[in-house]
């Protein structure tokens, strides 16, 4: 589905990805880990085409998508939750909803379908996005992701900072997602959540990937985590 090959980004003169490759195939989830400021938001960010490769390319369902604008590669099928959440504070959830939604007809994600997955955004349907929580702030930018009916959806830092029932409550939302089929890039730090939820980790370090496997492979290599997550 997603192939990202050998990308290489900088931010002006400082390079930050030195050849990234990964994978992500259909129904499968797949993480990105690594301390802070290795890259991973850097890679997502490229795949998504907010910042232009250097060199490198990224495939979607075949076709190469890196070099196109943001809001292409976005109605290719790729859907964000970017870091910091970033809604429309000005916007209220309802709209914050429906402000990005792609329609993919009956099996799609729907406004209904959204506000049924949290119930709390339909509560709230009419204030604002800058009134909301964290918690629910996260919510709703989860469902405006899901509302776009992405092919693959990326996740960045969903949970960072949330109180902890609402952290499960992020976490259980993945795997439901995850039975029903959804292609999900997470990048995260709670590895004993994304043990549970992925099919393959990618390490990243200092721009490269270092390290790739099953959460089962990386469970019988504690100085992997050890040495690169610091766990
Ligand atoms: P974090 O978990 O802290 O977000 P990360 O693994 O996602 O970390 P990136 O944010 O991708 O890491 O950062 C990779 C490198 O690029 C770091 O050295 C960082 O300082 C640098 N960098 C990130 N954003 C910018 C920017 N806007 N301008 C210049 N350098 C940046």
């Amino acid at each position: 589905m997603l192939t990202v090959e050998g990308i290489e980004t900088c931010y002006g003169s400082s390079q930050a990805l030195f050849g990234i490759s990964l994978t992500v195939k259909e129904h499968e989830v797949v993480t990105l880990l690594g301390r802070n400021g290795m890259g991973k938001t850097t890679t997502v960010s490229t795949v998504m085409g907010l910042l232009k490769p250097a060199a490198g390319t990224v495939t979607f369902e075949g076709e190469t998508v890196s070099g196109l604008p943001a809001h292409a590669v976005a109605r290719r099928g790729l859907g964000l939750v970017p870091e910091g959440r970033q809604i429309f504070p000005n916007l209220t959830v309802r709209e914050n909803l429906i402000a990005t939604a792609v329609d993919r007809g009956a099996d799609g994600w729907t406004y209904d379908r959204v506000t049924a997955l949290f119930p709390r955004l339909r509560e709230r349907a009419d204030q604002f996005g800058g009134q909301l929580s964290g918690g629910e702030q996260q919510m709703l930018a989860i469902g405006r992701a899901l509302m776009t009916n992405p092919k693959l959806l990326i996740l960045d830092e969903a949970t960072e900072g949330l109180a902890p029932l609402i952290r499960q409550e992020i976490w259980a939302c993945l795997e439901g997602l995850r039975t029903a089929g959804q292609a999900i890039l997470v990048i995260d730090k709670n590895l004993k959540a994304l043990n549970r939820l992925a099919d393959r980790h990618y390490i990243i370090e200092k721009g490269r990937v270092v390290w790739t496997g099953s959460p089962a492979d990386l469970t019988r290599a504690p100085e992997v985590t050890e040495r690169y997550l610091g766990v």
